[in-house]
């Protein structure tokens, strides 16, 4: 006899948990709806799975940082511990969604899965993708073949890994892209088709959770970028920038001069969303001591040099190992 999978919500706002007031209206406020309502909404999709919950917040995404993820790290620690709960699932706003899903990714063990979900249109929207994306995460994290895997992100009926996804139109229920590599399952609330098997079973948390992320800065780059961006970036006070980069992670020169001599680390990324960038294709890192960010765009890129600087990595040969892996 198989019993229905156990699942734990943790709730932190979002579209998911919008509402406008009415079916067709523009404007609307994230994070209206509480856990309880979610809970009661996951229990009425009439799936094989056992609900409890816990709201870590009634956010909007773009207002998230660090209480809510520490909060979200502890709780979720203690999801994995307990027997009661066979997975997890965060509903969770879209604007950063890539970003708590790549944190909780590099600081957890792949253990049991853990699934963000989010929705483009508030829960009483017309058409609200919100209750289908939670049927669908459902079915995630209750699958035994999602454990393993690293931390998950359900929308538009695709599972992406959190090392790839996106959020890559403003708009739509199918905003999300995984680069460079697309989803890695299909799902549906009455199905679920893994293209390959776990690829991280077994493995720990590649960093410990810091006591506090250090500030860095992301800058963006555009034609005619003037060098004083950096200096103002280094007077805020961070301890790392990236640089959202033209094309291959380019800027211009007299950027990249100023960036040399910054004396924080530097990691180069790029504005645009596919494609990696790579060392010392038109600019010298080995000589300016620069990390390249291969796939990780510039919001995911921040994300890892927080967590190397938190655990007092300096040398860019070490952050660079770590920008390489997978
Ligand atoms: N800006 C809000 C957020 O990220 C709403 C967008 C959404 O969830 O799709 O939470």
């Amino acid at each position: 006899m198989t019993t229905a999978p156990r699942i734990r919500i943790l709730a932190t706002g979002g579209t998911i948990a919008g509402s406008g007031g009415s079916a067709t209206t523009r404007a609307y406020r994230p994070g209206q709806i509480g856990v309880a309502e979610l809970l009661a909404a996951a229990d009425g999709l009439g799936l094989e799975a056992d609900f409890d919950g816990r709201e870590i917040a009634g956010i909007g995404s773009q207002d998230i940082g660090w209480p809510q993820w520490d909060a979200l790290h502890r709780e979720i620690l203690s999801a994995m511990d307990d027997d009661g709960v066979d997975g997890v699932i965060v509903t969770h706003g879209t604007d950063t969604a890539e970003e708590t899903a790549f944190l909780l990714d590099l600081t957890l063990p792949a253990g049991k899965p853990v699934v963000l979900v989010g929705a483009m249109r508030p829960a009483d929207a017309v058409g609200s993708d919100g209750m289908r994306n939670l049927a669908n995460a459902v079915r995630v994290a209750g699958d035994a073949q999602a454990a393993g895997r690293g931390v998950l992100v359900v929308m538009s009926d695709q599972v992406f890994a959190a090392i790839d996804v996106r959020k890559a139109a403003t708009g739509g229920a199918e905003a999300f892209r995984g680069f460079p590599r697309g989803p890695i399952a299909n799902v549906t609330p009455m199905s679920l088709d893994w293209f390959g098997p776990p690829d991280k079973a077994g493995r720990g948390a590649r960093f410990a959770w810091p006591d506090m992320l250090p500030k860095v800065a992301i800058l963006h780059t555009y034609a005619g970028m003037e060098a004083d961006t950096v200096g103002c970036a280094l007077g805020s006070g961070v301890e790392g920038l990236v640089l959202a980069g033209l094309g291959s992670g380019n800027a211009p020169g007299p950027v990249i001069d100023a960036l040399a001599a910054a004396g924080v680390p530097v990691v180069r990324s790029s504005r645009v969303d596919q494609g990696s960038v790579d060392r010392n294709l038109e600019v010298d890192d080995d000589a300016n001591r620069f990390v390249a960010a291969r796939g990780l765009g510039p919001a995911k890129a921040r994300i890892l040099l927080q967590l190397c600087l938190a655990s007092g990595m300096r040398d860019p040969a070490a952050m660079q190992a770590e920008f390489d892996r997978r």
